[in-house]
């Protein structure tokens, strides 16, 4: 893995989240993208090399509305950069953790994403996600 490309954050309301987000860094987000195969609206601010994605449900059967319900609003995920998604599925499936999907799913930001089951990672929701070539 190469580095920590975002931590995902999940919020109920985007548009209050964005102004304060923005007041705590100091900066305003710079992109919103809805992934309506995932329910989610995202929102996403610089953080160096990082990024912090927020996310807010926009459906009841979203991940991130099942998320809030059951843990309130929160750190969500934390998504890894990676070179090669397929290779890092494989190796991390023969590790015995479990992965969310057989194939790679696109994600916001142009990425293709795979998430591990918080379950076999101490509780932590992990996300794959590499660079998509267009
Ligand atoms: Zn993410």
């Amino acid at each position: 893995m190469e580095k920590i490309e975002h931590i995902g954050i999940a919020v109920s309301d985007l548009e209050a989240s964005n102004k304060l987000f923005a007041a705590l860094f100091g900066q305003a987000h710079y992109k919103m993208e809805e992934v309506a195969a995932e329910g989610v609206s995202t929102s996403f601010f610089k953080m160096g090399e990082s990024k912090i994605e927020l996310l807010e449900a926009t459906n009841p059967d979203s991940p991130i509305a099942k998320f809030i319900a059951k843990k309130g609003e929160g750190i969500h995920h934390i998504a890894y950069l990676v070179k090669d998604i397929k290779a890092e599925m494989r190796r991390l499936a023969n590790e015995g953790f479990t992965l969310l999907s057989e194939e790679p799913k696109l994600g916001a930001d142009n990425k293709l994403v795979c998430f591990l089951h918080p379950k076999t990672t101490n509780g932590v929701l992990i996300e794959l996600c590499q660079e998509r070539e267009i």
